[in-house]
């Protein structure tokens, strides 16, 4: 299906580096993942397969630009070019959901019409910074997310309509307000212009609504696989206490629970804390509960209790690409849980964090699994680990 397609961007590897720009073979990048995460891991576990894609194109549900000022007055919208801070101006990508880039296409058109002035990064002058669309896959719903140095946008009312004109499948429209000199990209304050301020989607038959500072894995197919996986993994017989660490918006936990007889969460980031919690009672569910902490902090104060039954529990882990903290694979080795089930999109910090673990340890099975199809060195591990007798 991908035979001879190539990123219209680039004849040779695309400038921007988002993927690796010839997308002819996907069978072949599957091989050099799997060949690449068995080096990094070597030694510690070998993951038996690759789970690919159906559909390795348009897959992106979450797509970003940053806006530049051009020299003439016209509006640049491009992405950061891999490992820079260099915008590489971008009108069509293969990897990122079709719909999402067609709204975006407009918003900057639309960004122009109205005169906005777009933030000068040297200056720290001008108003808008990045546009961001998010897509669910399952209920359709689209979040236009405009990053501004203002919480108000001259003319939004009118800017509001005209885009759900063009683009009536957009959801909802939330103005992130960033006025900071920072390389991060959304703001800390959000303004809701349209809709409900966040969307919804469905990920193994239970519903997520998902705010737009929430993390949200960005190829929903395969984010279905990659969970399934992880519960069979597990081996949940509806006894265990389920810990889910960087849980986010509660996905894994709340794909878990109907096996579980409790399922504890903890997430950082307050925005997705609090979505967990409406998730839960969206999914009527009376067994989880999910608590804004550090995971580390949250573990330590579990592994401390007597009443916590290391052999009824199931730690599941789904960490940042940096992977776990000091103070988590401590608490996590003091709490000795019957199973570690590790979700990781960082094989070396996966290496580094298993080397910690194997003392105790030993590997029952291990997949990689590819989330982000055509990238040059994206690939997600998923490793289930049972405690030595
Ligand atoms: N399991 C979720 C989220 C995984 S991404 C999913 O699959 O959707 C990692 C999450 O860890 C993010 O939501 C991030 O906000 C959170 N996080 C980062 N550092 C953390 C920490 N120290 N303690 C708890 N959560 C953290």
């Amino acid at each position: 299906m991908t035979e001879g397609r190539k990123c219209p961007w680039s004849s040779g590897p695309a400038p921007c580096g988002g993927c690796c720009g010839d997308v002819s073979h996907y069978e072949k990048t599957l091989a050099v993942k799997l060949k690449s995460v068995r080096k990094t891991l070597a030694g510690l576990c070998v993951p038996e397969r690759i789970v690919g894609a159906e559909k390795p194109l348009y897959y992106r549900n979450k797509v970003h630009r940053v806006l530049v000022p051009g020299e003439r007055g016209q509006v640049i919208s491009g992405i950061y070019q891999a490992g820079t801070h260099r915008v590489i101006p971008v009108k069509r990508c293969l990897i990122e959901d079709e719909k999402a880039q067609a709204v975006i296409a407009d918003t900057v058109e639309l960004i122009w019409k109205f005169h906005y002035e777009i933030y000068d990064e040297d200056t720290g002058r001008g108003l808008l910074r990045h546009v961001l669309v998010r897509t669910a896959h399952a209920s359709g719903e689209l979040m236009l997310i405009l990053v501004a140095a203002s919480n108000f946008l001259p003319g939004q009312k009118s800017f509001v309509r005209e885009i759900l004109r063009l683009h009536p499948e957009i959801t909802t429209i939330v103005l992130s307000e960033n006025r900071k000199r920072t390389t991060l990209v959304m703001g800390d304050r959000e303004k809701v212009l349209y809709g409900p301020g966040f969307i919804r989607d469905k990920l193994c038959g239970r519903t997520f609504r998902i705010s737009a500072g929430s993390f949200y894995q960005i190829n929903s197919p395969q984010t279905e696989k990659l969970y399934r996986e992880a519960v069979r993994m597990a081996g949940l017989d509806g006894t265990q206490t389920v810990i889910d660490a960087y849980c986010g918006i509660g996905t894994i936990g709340l794909c878990a629970a109907d096996k579980a007889a409790l399922v504890l969460g903890a997430e950082l980031n307050g925005q997705a804390a609090s979505d967990a919690v409406r998730n839960i009672h969206e999914n009527d569910l009376k067994n989880v509960r999910v608590l804004k902490a550090d995971a580390g902090d949250f573990l330590e104060i579990l592994a401390g209790k007597p009443e916590t039954q290391a052999d009824r529990t199931v730690l599941f882990l789904d960490p940042p690409r940096s992977g776990a903290t000091e103070k988590f694979l401590k608490s996590a080795l003091r709490l000795a849980p019957a199973k570690i089930v590790y979700i990781s999109c960082g094989p070396e910090s996966l290496a580094r964090d298993l080397k910690r673990l194997l003392g105790r340890y030993r590997v029952k099975e291990a997949e990689a699994f590819d989330m982000f199809p055509f990238t040059r060195e994206h690939v997600e591990t998923l490793v289930c680990l049972e405690r030595k007798k």
